[in-house]
């Protein structure tokens, strides 16, 4: 349950802000996408990996800590996806992974997040942890993921999934290959820099500070150099300093930096994750 005053706090910006002026994320190359799932498949498929990755509680320990910290993550999240214009029928859930050691958080296909509480604690104010769940939707709406799982050894057992007779322990074993090779997380530098730019364009639309996502690789940086394999380790990720330095090219085009409305309750949860 969402408290009463955090509910007010989310449904305030839709009513101040005019749809019109949505921004969206900036496309970085045509993308061709010659074969590619459904919707409905990729969905399917996401639902089937969100539920495997729950029943390993060993690699991901569920977090059970405040429900207070478990429903600012949901809401925020929630809140960028609802103002993001990219997949707007795409139903999309946050779930929090109870390991301090990870600063980390990814997104499988079909609009499924999770951050650990070793980023949430990194975190030092809630533009930020914004930053990082837009970027992760931002992987979702440009279908990064879904678009990986057909491709190379991958594809064999999406059709295993979907397009043969196979029986439900093949469906089941190429299920738990897919999931264990997480290919779905593989992504590009072009992939890393739009979500990057999703991240601002969605930040922005939420009235919340772009800065955020910035201020969150440059901690990065100075912990961990220039090219850590910390934060999406799956990734190959572009050098953290330019990254830095397209968002900040991405920001001064911007002409207004809206107000945080969220420092306030996450300062409230902080000391609670
Ligand atoms: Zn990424």
């Amino acid at each position: 349950m969402i408290s009463k005053s955090l509910a007010r706090n989310l449904v305030l910006p839709t009513i101040l802000f005019s749809l019109a002026g949505l921004l969206s994320c900036q496309k970085l190359t045509d993308v061709m996408r010659p074969f590619m799932l459904s919707e409905d498949q990729e969905v399917e498929l996401g639902d089937q990996f969100k539920a495997q990755i729950l029943s390993d509680t060993e690699t991901y320990p569920p977090y059970t800590g405040s429900q207070k910290v478990t429903d600012f993550v949901d809401s925020l999240g929630q809140y960028l996806a609802s103002v993001q214009t990219d997949r707007p029928d795409l139903k999309f859930t946050f779930t929090i992974i109870d390991d301090d050691e990870q600063v980390n958080a990814f997104a499988i296909p079909g609009g499924h997040v999770f951050v650990y509480t070793g980023l949430l604690k990194n975190m030092k104010n809630a533009s930020e942890l914004a930053g990082v769940l837009a970027h992760e939707i931002g992987h979702i709406t440009q279908y990064h993921g879904a678009d990986k799982m057909v491709q190379g050894n991958a594809l064999e057992l999406v059709n295993t999934i979907f397009f043969n007779e196979s029986d439900s322990a093949s469906i089941t074993g190429a299920i738990a290959g897919l999931l264990e090779n997480m290919v779905f997380l593989s992504f590009s530098r072009k992939d890393e820099f739009e979500a990057d730019s999703c991240a601002l364009a969605y930040s922005i639309n939420a009235d919340i500070s772009p800065e955020g996502m910035k201020d969150f690789l440059a901690f990065l940086k100075s912990e961990y150099g220039d090219q850590p394999k910390i934060f999406e380790p799956m990734s190959t990720h572009p050098l953290l300093s330019d990254r830095i330095k397209k968002i900040n090219a991405i920001i001064s085009k911007s002409s207004d930096v809206p107000d945080d409305m969220y420092e306030n309750e996450y300062s409230k949860i902080k000391g609670l994750i």
